[in-house]
C-alpha cells in the first residue's frame, strides 16, 4: 500500500517471554515532522525504538518510505536512513571523540563515499561542530562529562546520515541550561540536514515545545495520540501519566 509517510508502524506486538512490551501499536511519522513518544517507565517506548531498528516483533510490521524493513539487520536499517540514540550511551571509551564519530560515519551511509580514515575524520569534525563538541575532538570518550557524552551519542547517530533519527531520552539528566543547548542543537540539525525526529522524552515542557504530534503509550498500548494540546486535554492521559503537570 502506498503512503506519504516516512515511517509507518503497523500493529506491532512484542513479547519478551511472558511480558507483553507492546500490543498492537500503530504509529506514523511524516517527513520533516517531530513526533514525541511519552508514557510511564516500562510502557514500551524503548522497545518500540528497538523494533523500528530491526528487533523482530512478535507480530506487525515496520515500513520505511513504503518499504517493509521489519526485522532487518542493523547495518541495513542504518543504510536505509534510520539512526537511534540509546538511553545508556556506550561510546568506544578508549577512542577519541573524533574517532568515535568517524567510525559511525564509516559504518553509515557516507562510508562508501570517502576513501580513507583522514576524510572520515574530517566528516566527523563537521558533525562535532554541529553538536558543539568539536573542541573535545581530541579527548578520549572516557574523559567526557555527562552532558558531553550525550552530545557524542547524538553525533554518532547523525554521522551515519539518517533521514529519521530516533532519540531515546536525549535530555535525561541534563540541567535546564544543558537541555536548552540540546534543543538548539536539534533545531540546527533539522535545519541543516532536514532530519525527521521521533523522540522519547520525559520532560513535558520539551515534548510540548518541539513535537507536532505526541503518542502516549501505557502498558504497551497506545493510550492516545494527537497534537500537544489534544494530548494535554485527554482525560485518561492526565489521569494515567501527566498528573498535576498536565492539569
Ligand atoms: P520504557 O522504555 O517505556 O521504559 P521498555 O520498552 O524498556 O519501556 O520496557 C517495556 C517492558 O518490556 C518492561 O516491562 C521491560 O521490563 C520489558 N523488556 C524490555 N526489554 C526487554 C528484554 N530485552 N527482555 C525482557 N523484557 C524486556
Ligand atoms: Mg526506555
Amino acid at each position: 500500500m502506498m503512503s506519504g509517510q516516512l515511517l509507518e508502524v503497523r500493529g506491532v506486538t512484542k513479547n519478551f517471554g511472558g511480558v507483553q512490551a507492546l500490543t498492537g501499536v500503530d504509529l506514523s511519522v511524516g517527513r520533516g515532522e517531530v513526533v514525541g513518544v511519552i508514557g510511564p517507565n516500562g510502557a514500551g517506548k524503548s522497545t518500540l525504538f528497538s523494533v523500528i531498528c530491526g528487533i523482530k516483533p512478535t507480530s506487525g510490521s515496520i515500513l520505511f518510505k513504503g518499504v517493509d524493513i521489519t526485522g532487518n539487520a542493523a547495518c541495513d536499517i542504518c543504510h536505509c536512513g534510520i539512526a537511534r540514540t540509546f538511553q545508556l550511551t556506550k561510546p568506544f571509551l578508549q577512542l577519541s571523540v573524533r574517532d568515535n564519530v568517524a567510525s559511525a560515519f564509516l559504518f553509515g551511509r557516507g562510508g562508501q563515499k570517502v576513501s580513507g580514515l583522514r576524510e572520515a575524520r574530517e566528516e566527523a569534525m563537521g558533525v562535532l561542530r554541529e553538536v558543539k563538541l568539536d573542541h573535545r575532538g581530541g579527548a578520549l570518550a572516557s574523559d567526557l562529562l555527562f552532558a558531553e557524552r550525550r552530545r557524542l551519542e547524538l553525533a554518532r547517530a547523525v554521522a551515519t546520515g539518517p533521514e529519521l533519527l530516533l532519540l531515546d531520552e536525549a535530555m535525561a539528566g541534563l540541567s535546564t541550561g544543558e537541555a536548552q543547548e540540546m534543543l538548539e542543537i536539534l533545531a540546527g540539525l533539522r535545519q541543516k540536514y532536514g532530519i525527521t525526529l521521533l523522540v522519547i522524552e520525559h520532560i513535558m515542557k520539551v515534548v510540548m515545545a518541539i513535537c507536532q504530534k505526541i503518542v502516549v503509550l501505557n502498558y504497551g498500548s497506545k493510550l492516545a495520540e494527537g497534537t500537544p494540546e489534544e494530548v494535554a486535554r485527554h482525560k485518561e492521559v492526565v489521569a494515567a501519566y501527566l498528573g498535576d503537570e498536565g492539569a
